[in-house]
């Protein structure tokens, strides 16, 4: 039986790390690309990676290059290509860069691989899945963005820190960009089926949800440079729902069309991820508070949507 391939665009801290995870779960196949300046760091951090095998007992065959031609017939080909953010900077103000590395790169990885899923994840994310699935022609159903994944794993880690209980137990929705305005829901929060907002007060869970939008600038601001850890396991939590056709309900950046009356655009919702790609999205009851603030974070995935299309 033939294994599954996994193309992970962008060797840097998120794309290398994503192998990582894959590797660990053995999940498939992985060609880690980057450009050809990087060639022999990529190859290096692929081979360092495969010799780590015999240690952790995976099998899978791990190859570094900046030929596409070694991408060919991936079933899922992960985007992280692109410049992350600094201290002081906002992830909208990688739009210009970003744009152009993401379209470049996914001209390529569609040419390569028509039948693939496309995982995007490089910043600002919700604005990147839209370039790709432009770009690429995919149907919308093989285009998707990472960012609820780690959204939902930081507000869940901060909750179980609270409580002082095990992260297993924590069960969380969160909706709309990948922003400081993405909207997560208390309401939905639960720890071992008990509602959050029996076991923490009010005010602390607000604080958490705070924390939580601000997450990604908590690591910046501490490492000078963004996370790679939690979103590379975000990445590989939805690739594995896709490549074992798992049809796990995650929240993703997914297209909406009539979906919360998004009308056509990526962002945050949760989708049943499996063979096919999001296979579904979920629809869930808004109260009036959360809906503005899912629509006031749509409204600005819509005005990133603009300056991409302005770009392409
Ligand atoms: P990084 O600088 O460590 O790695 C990026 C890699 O992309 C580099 O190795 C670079 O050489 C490569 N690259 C640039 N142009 C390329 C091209 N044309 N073809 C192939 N490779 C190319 O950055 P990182 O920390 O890995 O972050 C990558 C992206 O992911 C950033 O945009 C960052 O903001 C984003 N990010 C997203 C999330 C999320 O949850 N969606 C979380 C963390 C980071």
């Amino acid at each position: 039986m033939r294994r599954a391939k996994l193309s992970i665009i962008g060797a840097g801290a998120v794309g290398a790390t994503c192998a990582h995870w894959a590797a660990a779960k053995g999940l498939a196949d992985i060609v880690l690309v980057d450009v050809p300046d990087k060639r022999g760091l990529t190859e290096g951090k692929a081979l360092d990676l495969a010799e780590s095998g015999p240690v952790e007992g995976f099998d899978v065959q791990i190859v570094g290059t900046d030929d596409y031609a070694q991408t060919a017939d991936s079933d899922v080909v992960v985007i992280t290509a692109g410049v992350p953010r600094r201290p002081g900077m906002s992830r909208d103000d990688l739009i210009q860069t970003n744009v152009k590395i993401v379209s470049e790169v996914t001209s390529r990885v569609a040419a390569a691989s028509p039948e693939a899923v496309l995982v995007v994840v490089s910043n600002p994310l919700d604005a990147m899945v839209y370039a790709a699935w432009k770009v690429s022609g995919f149907p919308q159903q093989r285009v998707v963005g990472q960012a609820g994944c780690l959204d939902v794993a930081r507000y869940c880690t901060f909750i179980a820190m609270e409580i002082g209980c095990s992260v297993e137990d924590v069960r969380a929705l969160l909706m709309g960009g990948h922003g400081d305005d993405m909207v997560p829901l208390v309401r939905y929060t639960t720890v071992s089926g008990i509602p959050a907002t029996q076991l923490i007060a009010p005010e602390r869970l607000e604080e958490i949800v705070q924390r939580t939008r601000m997450g990604g600038g908590e690591i910046v601001k501490l490492m000078g440079t963004s996370a790679w850890y939690a979103p590379a396991a975000g990445v590989i939590q939805m690739v594995e729902s896709i490549i074992c056709d798992k049809k796990r309900i995650l929240p993703c950046a997914a297209y909406c069309e009539a979906e919360y009356g998004v009308g056509g655009y990526f962002v945050g919702v949760p989708c049943v991820l499996g063979g096919r790609g999001v296979e579904r999205i979920v629809e869930v009851e808004l109260d009036a508070e959360e809906r503005r603030m899912f629509e006031a974070s749509v409204a600005r995935v819509k005005a990133l949507c603009r300056t991409v299309d302005g770009m392409l």
